[in-house]
C-alpha cells in the first residue's frame, strides 16, 4: 500500500500536527506503542520487560528541533534518563537521534551535546546508539559517530538496508556495535531501493556480513522470515548467541518478543517515551497500515 505509506510519512513530517499532539497526552492508540510520557512511567515499563528476561533501549522521543534551547532540554532529559536507569538498576541503554540534539542547528553544538551524553553513559558502562534518520542526515551522523568514538567506545549506530551505500558503510563500521534495519523513511530512487524484495535481500546480506565479520549485531525487525533465517544462519555458522540480539519496538509482536527471550536469544525492546510521540507513531502507521487497528480500537472502545 505505497499510497497509504506516503500519506503517513507526510503526516509524520507535519510540524503543526506534531506540536498540537504534544499538548495532549498519548492519543489515537499511541499508548500501545509509546511507554509513557515521563521517566517514572518508562522506568516502570522497562522493569516489567526486564523481569521477563528482556533488555531495553530507551528513546526519549523528539524531532523537529530547530532551537538550541530545545536541543539542550532534550540533552538534559536524556542525562536524567541515564541517571534513572543507573539508580533503578534497569537493564537498558540509550537510543537517540542526532537531530534531537541539534544536528539541524549546528554540527559542533550537536557534537558537544552528544559527547556529554556519551561521557555520562560511559561512567555507568552504558551503550549509546545513534539512531539513523533520513539520507540528508546520514553522513553527518556517521561523522559524529566516528569523531566521538575516537575517545569513547560505548557508541554504535544503525545501518539501513534500503540505502545503496549500506554495504559500503557496514564494511567501514564493522568494528562497531551495529543495529541493522530495513529503513523507515521515504527516500528517493537515486539513493535507496524502492522494492520491498530488494530491501529484504540486502537486509539479509548485511546481517550475515556483520554476524560473520563484525562486532555485536542487533537485528531489528518484526519480520519472522528474517528472524527464522538468522536463527538458522547462526546455527550453521556457529555464531554464539552472545554475539547478537533481536530487537523489536515496544508494543509490537509481544508474544514473539517473549518467545525469543524464552528460547534463550538475547532480546532487546526499543522503548520510546515522551510527549513528542506523534512523528514516531505516524511512521509506525506508515510501515504497517494494519497498525491502524490500534487507532480504530482506541476510537471505538472509548
Ligand atoms: P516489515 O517489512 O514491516 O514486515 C515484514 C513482515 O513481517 C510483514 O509482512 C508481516 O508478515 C510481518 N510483521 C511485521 N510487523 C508485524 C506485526 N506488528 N505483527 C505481525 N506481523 C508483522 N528505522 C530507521 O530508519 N532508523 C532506525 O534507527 C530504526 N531503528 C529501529 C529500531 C528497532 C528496534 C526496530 C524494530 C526498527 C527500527 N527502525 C529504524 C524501523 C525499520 O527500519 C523498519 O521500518 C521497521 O522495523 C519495519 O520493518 P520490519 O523489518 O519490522 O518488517
Amino acid at each position: 500500500m505505497p499510497l497509504l505509506r506516503d500519506i503517513f510519512i507526510n503526516l509524520s513530517e507535519n510540524q503543526l500536527l506534531n506540536s498540537a499532539a504534544q499538548k495532549y497526552g498519548l492519543r489515537l492508540g499511541a499508548q500501545s506503542v509509546v511507554a509513557g510520557t515521563n521517566i517514572p512511567e518508562v522506568i516502570k515499563s522497562m522493569k516489567e520487560l526486564n523481569a521477563q528476561g528482556i533488555s531495553c533501549t530507551v528513546d526519549n522521543l523528539g524531532e523537529f528541533v530547530y532551537e538550541k534551547s530545545e536541543a539542550t532540554k532534550a540533552k538534559e532529559n536524556i542525562l536524567a534518563v541515564i541517571e534513572a536507569i543507573h539508580e533503578n538498576d534497569v537493564d537498558a541503554h540509550i537510543s537517540l537521534k542526532p537531530s534531537q540534539l541539534g544536528l539541524d542547528i549546528d554540527y559542533d553544538f550537536c557534537y558537544e551535546n552528544l559527547v556529554e551524553i556519551v561521557a555520562k553513559a560511559a561512567e555507568y558502562n552504558m551503550h549509546v546508539n545513534f539512531d539513523m534518520e533520513d539520507y540528508a542526515r546520514l553522513q553527518p551522523s556517521f561523522d559524529l559517530l566516528e569523531t566521538i568514538s575516537q575517545e569513547y567506545n560505548n557508541v554504535g549506530t544503525v545501518i539501513q538496508a534500503y540505502f545503496f551505500n549500506a554495504k559500503e558503510n557496514i564494511e567501514k563500521f564493522k568494528d562497531y556495535r551495529l543495529r541493522i534495519v530495513k529503513g523507515a523513511y521515504k527516500e528517493p530512487a537515486d539513493v535507496a531501493y524502492q522494492d520491498k524484495h530488494d530491501i529484504d535481500l540486502n537486509f539479509i546480506e548485511l546481517i550475515e556480513y556483520h554476524l560473520l565479520n563484525g562486532k555485536f549485531t542487533s537485528i531489528a525487525t518484526h519480520d519472522h522470515n528474517v528472524i527464522n533465517h538468522v536463527k538458522q544462519f547462526a546455527k550453521e555458522h556457529d555464531i554464539p548467541t552472545d554475539k547478537f540480539e533481536f530487537q523489536m519496538l515496544y508494543g509490537f509482536r509481544k508474544e514473539m518478543q517473549l518467545e525469543l527471550a524464552r528460547e534463550g536469544y538475547n532480546f532487546c525492546t526499543y522503548v520510546p517515551f515522551g510527549s513528542d510521540w506523534y512523528g514516531y507513531f505516524m511512521r509506525r502507521l506508515a510501515e504497517r497500515p494494519q497498525n491502524l487497528n490500534l487507532v480504530t480500537k482506541q476510537v471505538f472502545t472509548k
